[in-house]
């Protein structure tokens, strides 16, 4: 009831704060986070600390990062855009080319906020519904634009909550309207060794969304990343805030951007580790597990409920992502890969939980 509040613009997703697993638990495999704990002081010596003044407002256009992200993307800087999490220049990406009048269309089950986004900014949201296993391929993205024509069409690749990764020409064949803009949202693309940042050059409607809260073990820093054609990063930084990336920040991602190596450790280990939780769950009598290429593997019970599964494990003190609520997504949940123990942890957890049931 608004009753003598302000009035809002309709927004026709509602009022409630994005939900995230939030709940205390020992074993926390709920957000695709690096598990494993990165104090701020891996990065920082006691003279960086010193030396980063905070009277001062930031460099505006985070010059030296935006020049080490440009090398490592093989890009100019200028095609690069920042902001606070990848989450920041979704809202971009809405702000520029959303709005009422206008429509988004999405495959679902995927991240929920590109929906959420739209409907915010009074789009018109189609939401195409793919199922699970996801397996979305060009004719059916082909056949989806030409019917719905859309003014921006965005895709998770790899797709979260599925792990889906989506082949060039399904991400292509929704950009063959040059007026339509289309969003790959690449938050887990280190996990899978592919990356769409190669075939932009010639496609000015495609953009690419990165972040550092995946792979680069930073979801606590907030830095998130937008690739995009010359003109259209042009139109990205019209929209942008004023120093919406701090100065704390653009240090730390440089020092983490110069660790290469801790990267490549970080998605080995996450790799490895996935094809054991996904053999091993295929083992576990009832249970059905997806496919991967990010750090997080889909699976669901045959006859479990979702919401029975997730609070039985959360009482073995294991937190995993119910993704029921999400459209499309069955009865399925979502379990980041973490450290060999906390898997150990998961994997054990549900074996006790569904030998409970049997009994
Ligand atoms: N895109 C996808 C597909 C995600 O799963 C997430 C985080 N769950 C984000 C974007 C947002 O990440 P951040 O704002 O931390 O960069």
């Amino acid at each position: 009831m608004i009753g003598d509040l302000p009035r809002p613009r309709e927004w026709l997703g509602g009022a409630t704060p994005y939900r995230t697993e939030s709940q205390q638990a020992e074993v926390r495999l709920g957000s695709n986070e690096w598990t494993e704990p990165t104090p701020l002081a891996r990065y920082l010596s006691p003279s960086d600390l010193e030396n980063t003044l905070v009277n001062r407002y930031p460099d505006i256009g985070a010059a030296e990062l935006r020049t080490l992200l440009a090398r490592r993307w093989k890009v100019e800087p200028e095609q690069i855009i920042l902001g606070n999490g990848s989450n920041e220049v979704l809202l971009y990406t809405f702000l520029i080319f959303g709005g009422s009048g206008r429509t988004l269309l999405v495959f679902t089950p995927t991240y929920t906020m590109y929906a959420r986004l739209g409907r915010l900014t009074g789009m018109r949201v189609h939401e195409e519904g793919v199922g699970i296993p996801y397996g979305l391929d060009a004719e059916r993205v082909h056949d989806a634009v030409a019917r719905v024509r859309p003014d921006v069409v965005c895709f998770s690749s790899p797709n979260n909550p599925t792990g889906d990764l989506l082949d060039d020409t399904t991400i292509l064949a929704a950009a063959e309207t040059p007026h339509t803009l289309v969003l790959v949202d690449e938050a887990y693309a280190e996990f899978s060794g592919r990356s769409f940042l190669s075939r932009i050059a010639d496609r000015a409607n495609v953009v690419v969304a990165r972040t550092f809260s995946k792979a680069q073990a930073a979801a606590g820093l907030r830095l998130g990343a937008l690739v995009a054609d010359r003109r259209v990063a042009a139109m990205y930084d019209a929209a942008r805030l004023p120093y919406n990336v701090g100065a704390l920040t653009q240090l730390v991602a440089r020092r983490i951007l110069a660790d290469e190596s801790g990267l490549a450790d970080r998605v080995r280990r996450i790799t490895e580790e996935r094809a054991r939780v996904e053999r091993a769950l295929r083992q576990i009598p009832g249970l059905e597990a997806y496919p991967s290429a990010a750090n997080f593997v889909l699976f669901r019970h045959r006859t479990m409920p979702a919401a029975a599964l997730h609070a039985a494990l959360l009482e073995h003190g294991v937190l995993v992502r119910d993704v029921s609520s999400w459209p499309d997504a069955g009865e399925s949940l979502r379990a980041t890969i973490g450290s060999p123990a906390e898997n150990d942890r998961l994997l054990e957890a549900l074996r006790a939980v569904l030998a409970e049931r049997g009994r």
